[in-house]
């Protein structure tokens, strides 16, 4: 399969055009960095960089693989990870690919046993890109995602050495619980997990896809604290990450095999599960929090008293909603209650991903940059500093009364779906 993506900034439309950027920007690691400003300390530091700029669409190569379950083959769990790395890349991404490659031979092999479909994705235009390869098989298959794909995980740096922990897990909060319980019972380790960013090829939050796992196993926090090293964002938390140092030693055989238990045992249970493991209780305790920050934020500036309300209206629905689930338990995927059940399960992430995680609408893309949660209503973290009556201010008001709309509004619509009829 090939795709076209540009070689920067991942794939624009019209309305992102205009946000290429502009300035050649160098980066160096830490040591580096302070050796360089030893020098200027001791006295003028001349340094020759140059840069080399190429620009233009290319022909990039992306694997996808479809290994087909039995009961329910439409749906399926996507898995993903970078095909192109910096230098030779061992930590991040030849060992992930290595996983996603032994994870295709050991589910192909027993494709039988499954109930449910595995997509696997090995995409170019991870960093050559900014996420170039994933956005374009978010656009390419965005009307399939939106109806098939039940999950989207990530495989990027797993197997790397000494990297025995699992406390800088990603995943959306409705599968909290099912990734830490999948995780200790896969390798006995208590795991602790965040908020994705959009970042790691997580080019899905706009269609609203559930998802788990981004980065895999780290070095434990108490061990990089002795060690003395920077954070990074791969290669297991090893500091050879991004460097012509990312070879061979990084990689640990035994970390690797761990790591597989880890998704293998995550996915499979998706796979297999006859009600999907996504508990929506927590992205409705998530709002409550949220709402509640944002509001203490404001002060009396802004009133989120309508989102805050809808939200605790959302979690009583949902409170139902579960326990009617419940007198599914005993069923098997081929009730057609239990397919209702699960459909409504992917709606709820269809409605109430996309409000926590994006600004565009759907099917559109988000930049790959920090976004927070509700991000509609986020600007309440500044609208105190601000001149009460100024144009800032009364514009942020105007920002705020829109998105606390979409907010409540899409809190409504989530109702609808699990209303029982
Ligand atoms: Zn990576």
């Amino acid at each position: 399969m090939m795709g076209f993506a540009p070689r920067f900034g991942g794939r624009q439309d019209l309305d992102t055009i205009d946000n290429e950027p502009k300035i050649p920007v160098v980066a160096i690691n830490k040591t580096d960095g302070e050796e360089l400003k030893a020098m200027c300390q001791t006295g003028i530091t001349m340094v020759e960089l140059s840069t080399r700029l190429e620009k233009g669409w290319f022909e990039c190569p992306l694997i996808d693989v479809f290994i087909e379950g039995t009961e329910e083959p439409e749906k399926y769990v996507l898995l993903h990870g970078h095909l192109d790395s910096w230098h030779v890349g061992i930590g991040d991404n030849t060992t992930g690919d290595a996983a996603l490659m032994e994870m295709a031979r050991i589910f192909y092999k027993h494709r039988d046993k499954l109930k449910r479909s595995l997509r696997i994705a090995i995409w170019p235009g991870h960093s050559t890109g900014r996420y170039a390869g994933s956005t374009w098989f978010a656009d390419q298959f965005a009307l399939d995602l939106d109806a098939n794909c039940i999950a989207q995980v990530n495989c990027d740096s797993p197997g790397c050495r000494q990297a025995t922990s699992y406390e800088k897990m990603d995943w959306t909060n409705e599968v909290e619980d099912h990734c830490k319980q999948a995780i200790y019972d896969a390798v006995q380790e208590e795991a602790k997990g965040k908020r994705p960013n959009r970042a790691g090829d997580y080019s899905f939050h706009n269609i609203g896809i559930t998802s788990f796992y981004k980065l895999s196993s780290s070095i434990p926090q108490e061990q990089l604290k002795e060690k003395g090293y920077y954070p990074v964002g791969g290669c297991g938390s090893n500091i050879e990450w991004h460097t012509e140092d990312d070879l061979m030693h990084v990689a640990d055989y035994e970390i690797l095999r761990r790591d597989l238990r880890v998704y293998m045992t995550s996915i499979y249970r998706v796979l297999q599960a006859n009600l999907l493991p996504y508990d929506f209780r927590k992205t409705a305790d998530e709002f409550m929090e949220t709402i509640r920050q944002y509001q203490e934020a404001a002060g009396a500036h802004f009133s989120f008293e309508l989102a805050a309300s809808e939200a605790t209206v959302l979690r009583r629905s949902l409170e139902e909603f579960y326990s009617e689930l419940q007198l599914l338990q005993m069923e098997n995927l081929s009730s057609p209650a239990v397919r209702e059940a699960n459909e409504k399960l992917l709606q709820l992430g269809r409605t109430l991903i996309p409000i926590n995680f994006t600004r565009r609408g759907k099917f559109h893309h988000d930049p790959a940059v920090q976004i927070p949660a509700l991000p509609d209503i986020a600007p309440a973290l500044q609208l105190a500093g601000l001149e009460p009556g100024s144009h800032r201010y009364r514009v942020t008001q105007n920002h705020l009364l829109r998105g606390q709309n979409r907010v409540v509004w899409t809190m409504k619509e989530a109702q609808k779906i699990i209303r029982v009829q």
